[in-house]
């Protein structure tokens, strides 16, 4: 149940989230600086560019602008071919040069979307790239500059205000840490700061929810670094946006960040507006353009998403929805890859997912270690009587089962094997049920030639 409902009382929630990701690449973002920088010593990592000296010129780094395009496709957005970075103005301690590279206009991807648990889909505007800032050090009432940071590839992903609970945020972030992690580009660990989130929270009515209209303010809450953290700044700016909104006041368009020690979100800064940051084309970078066989040559490198694998393991091994969302999104990739490698020793699905999930002691086992574990503690039917008649209730109650396996598919077998070990609790053989299924299948086929 999410938790925002009872604090909400006669409102409802419509919450936005910029999320910012650390992209893996051996260079920074527009110089060669490694950009290898965790926990090497302050300032080690840098040059003229990164320092934002004057006359020093940024060269961008393809190997970013390829990872952050393929973060765009895996979450179905479009690429565009014509792109540009754009300079964002704005006074920051961190920010030498006292302007960011990155996109306005014309950023790499736009309109994308990903299918969350509950159902709802979360609208995902635009993913650009953009560089890092460096990193304030207080210390002894002094403040240092570590520049190490500054220039490190960032993708910003930004929704519309589509969410409205906080489960439905939290589904959504935690996907994206998966899709990072599945294409390699980045960990997206938010203890190392390679993941960030700014959460754009108001309240409305629910007539104003059924006419699909906005609030006209919105509070951006920065620099969120967990998804506990998230969770509490947002319960905490629903109490304090409704408590004025009762009182019939509009709450003020405003950065705000969250004080763990008080629970309580505290004002930063008004709000800034776009036009506040004086963005203009980066003169020192020529416009890109990304023609359709490179377009493509990108989309032949997408691996296996996360989506595309829970819809695997719920066709091909009889799992629910929230099962292979357990293991996909929430176990991650490491724990889908060890029980698909335990369910091909022999195993059935459902069952391997079962003792993943709920035996604590098999994250620490290996995958010959869960096996043995589930070979000995299941009283395995081998007795192929017992099998053949849940064989031939199961292909007689999906005859589009055996169509499908008519017409070449394979995966109809692995969805009646599944079927008969829902029959059998788990305890048909699955060699035997596997043999038994593809003889009957083939002479059910032979009949009807
Ligand atoms: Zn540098």
């Amino acid at each position: 149940m999410t938790k925002e409902l009872e604090l909400l009382g006669s409102y409802k929630l419509v919450l936005g989230l910029e999320v910012h990701v650390q992209l893996m690449t051996e260079q920074k973002m527009f110089c060669g600086c490694s950009a290898d920088i965790w926990q090497a010593e302050p300032n080690t990592h840098v040059c003229p560019v990164c320092l934002g000296l004057p006359g020093a010129l940024p060269v961008p780094n393809f190997e970013a602008i390829r990872k952050a395009q393929l973060f765009g496709l895996a979450l179905n957005c479009t690429l565009n071919q014509n792109s540009r970075f754009d300079r964002k103005h704005y006074f920051y301690p961190d920010l030498p040069k006292g302007y960011q590279i990155s996109q306005y206009k014309q950023p790499f991807c736009e309109n994308g979307h990903l299918d969350l648990l509950s159902g709802n889909v979360a609208d995902i505007e635009r993913l650009h790239l953009e560089e890092d800032v460096a990193k304030s050090l207080h210390e002894g009432g002094k403040t240092l500059v570590d520049y190490n940071k500054s220039s490190i590839p960032l993708a910003e992903i930004v929704t519309a205000p589509t969410f409205k609970t906080l489960d439905d945020a939290v589904d959504y972030c935690k996907q994206l840490q998966n899709i990072a992690r599945s294409l390699g580009i980045s960990n997206a660990d938010m203890e190392k700061g390679q993941m960030r989130l700014e959460a754009n929270i108001s309240l409305r009515t629910a007539d104003m929810e059924a006419r699909n209209e906005l609030p006209k303010y919105k509070v951006e809450v920065k620099n969120i670094n967990s998804f506990r953290f998230m969770e509490k700044a947002v319960l905490a700016e629903v109490v304090r946006q409704r408590e004025l909104l009762e009182k019939g006041e509009t709450p003020k368009q405003e950065n705000r960040g969250y004080n763990e020690a008080t629970g309580k979100t505290v004002l930063q800064r008004s709000k800034e507006e776009a036009n506040d940051y004086r963005y203009f084309p980066e003169p020192d970078i020529p416009p890109m353009f990304f023609d359709e066989v490179y377009i493509n040559e990108l989309k032949s490198l997408l691996p296996e998403l996360p989506q595309q694998m829970k819809d695997r393991l719920v066709r091909d091994f009889g799992l629910t929805k929230e099962v292979a969302h357990a293991l996909v999104d929430l176990g991650g990739k490491d724990l889908a890859e060890k029980f698909e490698a335990i369910v091909k020793k022999g195993n059935e699905g459902r069952k391997v997912a079962n003792t993943l999930l709920n035996k604590k002691e098999t994250l620490e086992m290996t995958v010959d270690q869960v096996d043995e574990m589930l070979k000995k503690s299941s009283e395995v039917i081998n007795d192929s009587a017992a099998i053949s008649a849940a064989v031939e209730k199961a292909i007689s109650a999906n005859p589009k089962a055996v169509e499908d396996f008519k017409a070449g598919k394979q995966n109809a077998v692995q969805f009646l094997v599944g079927q008969v070990m829902r029959e059998t609790q788990g305890k048909a053989a699955p060699d035997v049920t596997r043999g038994l299924i593809v003889a009957a299948l083939e002479k059910k086929s032979a009949q009807q030639l």
